[in-house]
């Protein structure tokens, strides 16, 4: 699939996902396994695609459930490498919905890329009756070869979300994707892309905690894992037991370094829970606040318990906190 077309050659990464499942009914779209079909083969399940310059690479083969360091690592390596790369325009990645917006965000931070990076997925395994891969693959495509500047984002039932916004919120409906209060990107239309406003590393509307560095990366690369930072969740009728049990445990390879708490509203806190977090805080752990509401941001103000999370959710805050911690 190469070719001598400089600055044109497309890259695909595979990692599994439901993209690549199967089912052993055709009208099976839950009772799959994630993760079974080669990457080569979604791309020639395409036509579309077939007269591109492109490369596909195998990255990983799992379920996105159980992503992490590992798989980031070797996919942040490989996208390194093929982005430095002066043939290469753009690299795509497929991957499982579940964590897909952990690794965008994971892969904007540590590499801050020049060129696009697209990460695309689908609901319905490569097996079903009517599987949305293919289509998704094909946008993604439409999406690499359209964009300009760099930045890593994700196409999903038509729309492209920037990796800072993007989140899951439904757990089957085939546009499962949603950007929030930002709202996506663009729209993929007939192999158009419509953009409804600047496409940068994210359209932060806050700086982002973890600014990457040159040695950001490296030091990724080089982890044997990232620093530890636990996610709790405020809710009603919340003690401190289970803060307490993360700061008590003892500490061996991996001490507990950080602790995001998906509060409630506006930052708000159980008090029980306070009281356990202010004893973590104490003994240095660092403690963040993302809102557990899928809409608005943690507005900053004097009340809060204590740092917020720059609008980040809380999985993505807990992944910027262990990022900054990685820097020291
Ligand atoms: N569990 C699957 C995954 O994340 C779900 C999906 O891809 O839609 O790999």
């Amino acid at each position: 699939m190469l070719d001598e077309n400089r600055g044109q050659r497309l890259v695909i990464l595979g990692t599994g996902g439901t993209i690549a499942g199967r089912a052993a009914q055709s009208g099976d779209n839950v009772g799959y396994v994630a993760g079974q079909v080669s990457v080569a083969d979604l791309v020639a399940a395409v036509p579309a695609l077939a007269h591109l310059p492109l490369v596909v690479e195998q990255v990983a083969q799992i379920d996105s459930k159980d992503m992490g360091l590992p798989v980031w690592q070797a996919l942040a390596r490989s996208l390194a490498a093929h982005l430095d790369d002066p043939a290469v325009s753009s690299v795509l990645v497929t991957h499982g919905t579940d964590t897909l917006e952990e690794t965008a965000f994971v892969l904007q931070q540590v590499l801050q890329p020049r060129k696009p990076v697209v990460l695309t997925c689908a609901m319905r395994p490569a097996s079903a009756l009517s599987p949305d891969g293919p289509q998704n693959l094909s946008d993604a495509v439409a999406v690499a070869r359209q964009a300009t500047g760099g930045c890593v984002v994700v196409v999903c039932a038509g729309q492209v979300h920037a990796a800072r916004d993007v989140a899951k919120v439904h757990t089957y409906q085939l546009n499962a994707f949603d950007s929030g209060d930002a709202g996506p990107l663009a729209r993929v239309e007939e192999g158009g892309v419509r953009r409804f406003r600047a496409w940068s590393a994210g359209d932060s509307r806050d700086a982002a905690p973890a600014q990457a560095s040159p040695d950001l990366l490296e030091r990724f690369l080089a982890a044997e894992a990232l620093p530890r930072v636990e996610l709790v969740t405020s809710h009603a009728d919340a003690d401190g037991n289970l803060v307490r049990a993360l700061a008590a445990q003892p500490a061996p390879a991996r001490p507990l370094k950080g602790i995001v708490v998906a509060a409630t509203g506006n930052g708000t806190v159980h008090r029980s829970l306070v009281e356990a977090l202010n004893e973590a805080k104490a003994s240095g752990v660092r403690v963040v606040l993302a809102s557990r509401c899928a809409r608005g941001r943690v507005v900053p103000h004097a009340g809060l318990a204590f740092e917020h999370s720059h609008g980040l959710s809380p999985v993505k805050a807990r992944l910027a906190l262990a990022l900054e911690l990685l820097m020291g």
